[in-house]
């Protein structure tokens, strides 16, 4: 694996109460091989060339270090918003072990997204950040159907097996759950597709759903996109074409029905899926030294 220089490794979010209540983000590696055809990551808009190729940040472990020593808030620290923090490399090189490592050592709290089950490998870790502060694992799934993920999500483990991540995370107390992100139009989203999925996510134990109900094309991922979605459904790209061609944001042609089903769903599962409810159902009121000393 590949190093670059780097400065910084966390950065402060002001985007905590839409998602997740996060406080810093932080990326250990740049890039990803899952393989996902339609990754936002692989867009201009964060500037990483090569992108199937995982690169790391030089003594990036030694920097995060200085930053948690001199940050006074100990708040939620996001992983993975642009590459899986458990992807092909972590599990010989440990960064995010390591990263994991420091967060409890100076009280912080975690944010992970991830669609792998080497997360499961950190679970003592994850209950002992959770002594002290707040942590919230979120599993990426896209459809229930695992053949179909299979040719979205090329090197990502079936669907099945990230509903059975879930469960364990939660037998073991960890609190996770289900982001359905992205929905893909024509291709994910039917009722069908967010019923089973809802109804898998209960049956794993999941906390909470969330979904956004859309997909981002921005340049660079579009045609990666079109390419191969083409491949599964030829001319797909055609039907993008005229109806998304100028939008960033491509919503499902049925987006307010299908949001209904999704809550319906939710709602009757007693599942959380509204995004200010998941957050004050996972952060707790984390005693100060001086109240733990008063009491
Ligand atoms: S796992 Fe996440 S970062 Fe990696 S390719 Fe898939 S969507 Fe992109």
């Amino acid at each position: 694996m590949d190093y670059i220089k780097t400065r910084t490794i966390m950065t402060k979010s002001d985007q905590g109460k839409r998602w997740f209540g996060i406080d810093y983000h932080m990326n250990l590696y740049k890039g990803c091989s899952y393989g996902c055809i339609y990754c936002d990551s692989r867009s201009d808009a964060y500037h990483i060339d090569n992108f199937d190729k995982i690169t790391s940040k030089l003594k990036a472990l030694e920097i995060l270090e200085e930053e948690l020593a001199s940050k006074q808030y100990k708040g939620v620290i996001s992983f993975g918003t642009l590459s899986d923090p458990y992807n092909e490399e972590e599990e010989k090189h440990e960064i995010t072990k390591g990263a994991l490592e420091l967060i409890k050592k100076y009280g912080f709290g975690v944010s992970i997204d991830t669609k792998s089950d080497l997360v499961l490998r950190d679970i003592e870790l994850l209950k002992e950040i959770q002594e002290n502060n707040n942590v919230i694992i979120k599993i990426s799934i896209t459809t229930y159907n695992d053949e179909l993920a299979n040719f979205l999500e090329p090197n990502v483990i079936s669907s099945t097996k990230r509903f059975k991540v879930v469960e364990e995370l939660n037998k073991n107390g960890i609190y996770a759950g289900v982001l359905i992100t992205p929905v893909l139009p024509f291709v994910t989203d039917t009722e069908d597709n967010i019923k089973r999925c809802v109804e898998k996510s209960k049956m794993s134990g999941a906390k909470f759903i969330y979904t956004k109900m859309g997909m981002t094309l921005r340049k660079k991922v579009r045609e990666y996109y079109y390419e191969h979605i083409d491949k599964l459904y030829p001319g797909l790209s055609n039907d993008y074409q005229s109806v998304y061609e100028k939008n960033l944001v491509c919503n499902p042609l049925r987006y307010r029905d299908l949001l209904e089903v999704f809550i319906n769903e939710c709602n009757k599962n007693h599942i959380l899926c509204d995004m200010s409810e998941i957050i004050a159902d996972y952060k707790r009121e984390i005693p100060t030294r001086e109240q733990i000393s008063l009491f």
